[in-house]
């Protein structure tokens, strides 16, 4: 099979690229580096199968001559990251939403599948855990700017599904707090990496409130295993997929579990929300998801459990020290 992965210098992009090219299939990359990093495509161009592509999706020519090449398109390419959200709201709509818009375009008129890459986010503050793929989105108010990401996301479902009538062959999979290995480390990553991240640099682990808000961290491996099934199998089509672990972790529990795998002494702090994301900031109490069409349809099963995947993160950061700056 011949693949476009959308997002290839992110964080899952760059992974995926890597467990498609170690099957044996053909993969063009495509990233335009306002988010991505380089150093991220450099194992994969070892590759001969992988061919790299710098570009945006806003240039609808350059798609177009992508899209001709490849049977399959994983959708990937996306702002993300909390901190951003709050920060450039724009962006994010344009990005997430524009950009998916051209895509699907390109993609539908010429009959080629896609794997939509949306989030767990899209369920928002909803209480009612565990999230099943059509459980209600529950937001707050457009003045908490947290929510334009899940809006963004939820905006760019209801096109894929637009287009899915319309005929697009297309899979949607929701990715649960995904972690591992060349995640962004910085203060725009997830929380997993930077207590990571913190620790390593000898630094305190910030805790957001009073870490009983709870999430459902999911290992990059686990996590590459779904999306490639979910890309593969014909059952899959047309359908909608979380993608996560089931265990439910505080951000306390995952702070300690981060100073206990690291072996090393550390502190832990409580910090304000407001002190980090700005003022009008709303968190998300508790994000579970309920796996059985993924265990089901995809035979998805996550095998990497907390503590061996924080080990193996720490190692790859600890090997790695620039991300880690
Ligand atoms: N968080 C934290 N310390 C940090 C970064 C994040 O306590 O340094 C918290 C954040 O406030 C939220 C949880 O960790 O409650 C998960 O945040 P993340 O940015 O990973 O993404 P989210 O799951 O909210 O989309």
């Amino acid at each position: 099979m011949r693949y476009l992965v959308t997002g290839a210098a992110g964080f899952i992009g760059s992974h995926l690229c890597t467990g498609l090219l170690a099957q044996g299939d053909d993969v063009i990359g495509l990233d335009d580096f306002s988010k991505g990093k380089r150093e991220r495509i450099t194992p994969l161009r070892n590759y001969p199968r992988f061919k790299f592509t710098a570009g945006s999706l806003s240039e609808e020519k350059h798609l177009q001559d992508i899209i001709e090449q490849v049977d399959v398109i994983y959708h990937l390419a996306a702002v993300v990251g909390v901190k951003r959200y709050v920060e450039d709201p724009i962006m994010v709509i344009e990005v997430n939403v524009n950009h998916t818009l051209n895509l699907l375009k390109v993609a539908w008129q010429s009959g080629k599948k896609v794997i939509f890459a949306s989030t767990s986010e899209v369920y928002g503050k909803n209480e009612a855990v565990p999230f099943h793929e059509d459980s209600a989105r529950v937001y707050g108010s457009s003045t908490a700017d947290r929510w334009c990401y899940a809006v963004s996301k939820s905006a760019a479902e209801h096109l894929c599904l637009g287009f899915a009538r319309k005929g697009l062959p297309l899979v949607i999979v929701r990715y649960f707090n995904v972690y591992g290995p060349h995640a962004d480390s910085s203060a725009y990553g997830g929380v997993a990496s930077r207590f990571v991240n913190q620790i390593l640099s000898h630094k305190p682990l910030t805790v957001h409130g009073d870490g009983s808000q709870t999430r459902c961290f999911t290992y990059i491996g686990d996590i590459i295993r779904g999306t490639i099934e979910a890309g593969s199998r014909p059952a899959a089509e047309g359908k909608i997929f979380n993608l996560g672990h089931r265990r439910e972790t505080s951000i306390l529990e995952l702070a300690q579990t981060v100073l206990a795998v690291s072996g090393t002494k550390g502190e832990i702090i409580f910090q304000k929300y407001e002190e980090f994301y700005g003022p009008h900031f709303e968190d998300i109490p508790r994000r579970v998801p309920d796996l059985s069409a993924a265990e089901q349809i995809l035979d998805y099963y996550p095998q990497i459990s907390l503590e061996v995947g924080i080990g193996k993160t720490i190692n790859w950061y600890r090997q790695h020290h620039y991300q880690s700056k």
